[in-house]
């Protein structure tokens, strides 16, 4: 398979992902875009440590299932780390996880971003992930570069999300809303602009075209 080109509503600083661990994601979020196609078991495709990473690329790493679930062995992530590292250094990567608890216990390439999603500072129990509380604590100790995505937006606490956020003090937040009509409670444009008048205060807020429908009584 190799590495993908980026397309989509992703992040326009990626330029391509690669996911050398694949397979129906443990998380299962009910909003999880893969859903719609067919998800064969989690597994390491042992064929990707020979995909040629280039150099110059900004990487996501793990675009299409969380390769850092707790199920997911400690081998798996060593060898698609140690080809990034070891073969590829002239790349940026990110790694993104809602379970960034195993960031602490691996060695990352140079270029390395890593990122959480905290979609709500709230527990609806709509992912089997760790709670967005527990991810905020593990990011907040995290001391490499880093960022936070809050998609899709959920509605949330303001004055908790915003300083949540400023604990963890990513390099910069990338907003966006859910595009699939899954349902989920989502927060009126009043409070979306006001976190994004917040959270501007002390770091960069990159906001998603998607975002607009929940923005437009604003603007
Ligand atoms: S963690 Fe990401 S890949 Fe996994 S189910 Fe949730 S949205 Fe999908």
């Amino acid at each position: 398979m190799g590495m993908n080109k980026q397309k989509g509503n992703m992040y326009p600083f990626v330029t391509h992902t690669w996911n050398p661990i694949r397979g129906k994601c443990p998380h299962d979020c009910v909003y999880c875009y893969m859903k719609v196609y067919p998800q064969s078991e989690l597994h390491f495709a042992e064929k990707e440590m020979q995909t040629n990473l280039g150099q110059g690329n900004f990487i996501f790493v793990g675009s299409s299932t969380d390769m850092w679930a707790d199920v997911v062995p400690d081998e798996w992530i060593d060898k698609v780390l140690k080809h990034c590292r070891d073969n590829y250094a002239y790349n940026q990567y990110l790694f993104q996880s809602k379970n960034p608890r195993r960031f602490a216990t691996h060695i990352f390439p140079d270029g390395k971003l890593l990122g959480t999603t905290i979609e709500t500072n709230r527990d609806y129990g709509i992912s089997l992930a760790p709670m967005p509380s527990i991810r905020y604590q593990f990011m907040k100790r995290t001391t490499a570069r880093k960022m936070v995505s809050i998609e899709p937006i959920i509605d949330f606490d303001l004055v908790t999300l915003v300083d949540w956020i400023r604990q963890i003090a990513p390099d910069f937040v990338s907003i966006g809303a859910d595009s699939k009509g899954h349902n989920l409670p989502e927060p009126l444009p009043e409070k979306v602009n006001a976190l994004i008048e917040e959270l501007s205060k002390f770091t960069a807020v990159k906001l998603k075209d998607n975002l607009k429908r929940l923005r437009q009584k604003i603007k």
